[in-house]
């Protein structure tokens, strides 16, 4: 059996190495990468160890039966990390390097093959096969795993991009975006949330001084994790939360209802985040296509600030600048951009006003977050798919579906034998769909999918 898997982050490592506890011997494994080194990807291949995870130690194993795996590697490094801690994304990739070396080190009868290069082009032969194109690779294989990740984020305004890099960072997190920074520059940073967070991180470590101001629609900052975020959460959720379908407007009542009588009983409106997170794709699939319209719209913001939290030492960070003035945080959006060529002047409005304010910034940086659009622009491989009619492309620009196996539907939904996909695209599916507890399990189930096994 020969099977591709066309992306190394976590989604493409985590499933090479169930793929290595599963591939009868004598298979191949081919694993491509687009972004330089294998095991990384866009979140793990930070160097700044101020860039910190957002969920618990415990909580990060890249093996869903063996929940203490990731704490036991960490400890081996440093005996003091303990299961509650919040530690590095560089330690994290660190990791995933460490269990792709391990899988493949483990099966000596299954031929690895590494190439740094970027797929191109998938064929769907007649005999069922797939051909793969990459800058110099050709080959043919009976599966393909696409775990193509996360998109460069869009530009919040057409004036920025086409202004020059000194000026405007697009990619917020690529080593150039801070480059030739003077300690004292202004910086305009578009996007409040963890994005936002981690460019502060990053000009806290420079030691930057200048004025920072962060922008977007509501201006909600990311909410904080509590200091243990172990306990598992105690509260159940109530049957008529998950059972009953109903629209929108009815769950958005049944669900702070539900974090009113949690924080009656003394529990933290975590609690209910926590408990709700499994039922979160059945509560989003059975949502039309307008009430999913009407919850990026409305919700997301929302949704993102509460459920997407940041470790302590992030908030405290954060709180930290905006109490010594250096950071202001507004809600309202962009509305233009010039620039001279060294400064840009940044006009924005502020939400729920006619009034236009005028930020002079050294350098505006993008921090909307990842994109997850499928255009010939964010990914030409997903693209030639879709005008193929091999792909469902999702109306609302979240991604991709597949069917149980993680088979990719095509322009009817009907899977494809043999090509599978898994990572962040699947929130278009399941919304729940980004972080490693849900990934690493997707990718258990296409591994077991491509090897006809059981995923454990
Ligand atoms: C900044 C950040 C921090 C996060 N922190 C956490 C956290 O603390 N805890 C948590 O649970 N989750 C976290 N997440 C979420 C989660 O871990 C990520 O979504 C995860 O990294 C997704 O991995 P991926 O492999 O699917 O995508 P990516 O990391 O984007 O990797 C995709 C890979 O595919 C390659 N590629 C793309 N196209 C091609 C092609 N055509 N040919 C070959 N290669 C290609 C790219 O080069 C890249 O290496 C974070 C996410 C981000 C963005």
């Amino acid at each position: 059996m020969h099977v591709a898997v066309i992306g190394t982050g976590l989604s493409g490592v985590a499933t090479a190495c169930q793929l290595l506890q599963r591939l009868p011997a004598g298979s191949r494994l081919t694993l491509f990468n687009a972004s330089g080194a294998m095991a990384r990807g866009l979140a793990y291949g930070t160097q700044s160890d101020a860039h910190v995870l957002n969920v618990p130690a415990a909580r990060m194993s890249l093996y869903p039966g063996a929940p203490g795996h990731f704490v036991a590697w960490a400890r081996r490094h440093d005996a003091t990390v303990a299961e509650s801690d919040f530690v590095s994304r560089r330690l994290y990739g660190d990791y995933l390097q460490a269990c792709l070396d391990e899988a493949v080190r483990s099966r000596p009868d299954i031929e690895v093959a590494t190439h740094v290069t970027r797929v191109s082009r998938l064929e769907a032969k007649a005999d069922g096969r797939h051909r793969v194109w990459a800058s110099g690779v050709v080959l043919e294989c009976q599966h393909v795993v696409l775990a193509l990740g996360h998109f460069a984020p869009r530009p919040p305004h057409q004036a920025l991009a086409d202004l020059p890099a000194k000026v405007y960072a697009n990619d917020p997190w690529s080593p150039q975006t801070l480059e030739g920074l003077a300690p004292d520059a202004a910086v305009a940073l578009i996007g409040t949330g963890l994005t936002m967070l981690d460019v502060l991180l990053s000009l806290r470590q420079r030691g930057h001084r200048g004025q920072v101001l962060a922008l977007s629609r509501r201006g909600m900052l990311p909410l904080g994790h509590r200091d243990n975020e172990l306990p598992p959460p105690t509260w159940r959720i109530s049957p008529s939360l998950i059972s009953i379908t109903m629209p929108l407007r009815a769950l958005l009542r049944e669900f702070r209802g539900e974090v009113q009588r949690a924080r009656k009983l003394g529990h933290d409106w975590r609690d209910v985040w926590g408990a709700f997170r499994s039922a979160t794709p059945a509560a989003w699939g059975q949502l039309s296509e307008q009430e999913r319209r009407q919850f990026l719209r409305h919700l997301q913001p929302y949704w993102d600030v509460h459920r997407h939290r940041a470790a302590p030492s992030a908030i405290d960070a954060l709180n930290a600048a905006v109490d010594r003035g250096q950071l202001t945080v507004r809600a309202g959006r962009v509305l233009d951009a010039s620039s001279t060529g060294i400064k840009l002047d940044l006009p924005w409005q502020p939400r729920g006003t006619s009034e236009v304010k005028v930020f002079a910034a050294d350098r505006v940086i993008n921090c909307s977050g990842p994109g997850s659009s499928i255009t010939e622009k964010s990914s030409s491989l997903l693209w030639g798919l879709h005008q193929q009619g091999r792909l469902r492309r999702c109306p609302l620009g979240l991604g991709l579906e597949v069917d149980i196996q993680h088979r990719v539907l095509d322009a009817q939904g009907r899977p494809q034998a043999g090509l599978y996909y898994v990572g962040p695209l699947l929130k278009a599916q399941y919304w729940e769909a980004t972080a490693v507890p849900e990934l690493r399990v997707h990718a258990e189930q296409v591994a077991a999918a491509c090897t006809g096994s059981e995923a454990q």
